[in-house]
């Protein structure tokens, strides 16, 4: 997803993908052993009691690991009404985190973790701060891409909520830059992305990272 085409150019179930996977036990078995193969071609002994099961725990925690793409439907809900148009309403913005999350780098399959902020300024309707927690795990519980997890939390928004405005921020280490390649421990990747009013708005961007603790070097 790119940011030249807007969220009016998504259909909601598209940007949620909500359709559950089905993967049969016997489909499940012949990838734990592709991973019995692996793992014992680059020197695990999967002879030992620690390590007999490794390969059916590996593709289990994989596809738990995943289950974003399975959807959320407690994502959808009804949403009263906020915005009446009073004069202070596009200056009123919730912002919720730290959500902490973990994700897999669809490059490399190695994890990479951190804290998601979410903002927004209500338009008509309100999401419950629940909902935030759900859409952050949503599309970080999935192979990804840190900065478009950020661009799908916004989309997803936009089309749930058509708020006056969207600010999401990812801070995230990524173990696929510390365990490999460089091997260097790396600082936090930071990823943002501004909507409506954000975008407009330099003094409510600046408000937004403040209380992200973006100017105090949290992580
Ligand atoms: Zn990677």
């Amino acid at each position: 997803m790119t940011d030249e085409r807007s969220y009016d150019d998504f259909s909601l179930d598209e940007l949620l993908q909500l359709n559950k996977r089905t993967i049969s036990p016997e489909d499940m078995k012949k990838y734990q052993g592709y991973m019995a193969e692996i793992f014992t071609a680059f020197g695990m002994d999967l002879d030992t009691p620690s390590t007999v099961d490794t390969p059916r725990r590996f593709i289990e925690a994989l596809y738990e690991s995943t289950n974003g793409y399975d959807g959320d439907p407690k994502l959808i809900k009804a949403f009263p009404k906020e915005c009446r148009g009073e004069p202070d309403c596009r200056l009123s913005q919730v912002i919720e985190g730290p959500i902490h999350f973990h994700s897999l780098c669809e490059h490399h399959v190695f994890p990479f973790y951190g804290e998601a902020y979410v903002g927004y300024v209500a338009n008509e309707k309100i999401l419950g701060i629940s909902k935030l927690t759900r859409l952050v795990r949503l599309y970080t519980k999935r192979f990804a891409v840190q900065e478009r997890i950020g661009y799908q939390i916004a989309d997803t928004l936009e089309a749930l909520m058509a708020p006056h405005g969207v600010a999401v921020l990812l801070r995230a280490k990524h173990m696929c830059v510390e365990m490999r390649g460089v091997r260097e421990i790396s600082p936090a990747t930071r990823t943002t992305v501004f909507r409506g009013v954000y975008a407009d708005d330099p003094a409510l961007r600046a408000e937004f990272l403040d209380v992200c603790g973006l100017n105090k070097q949290i992580l």
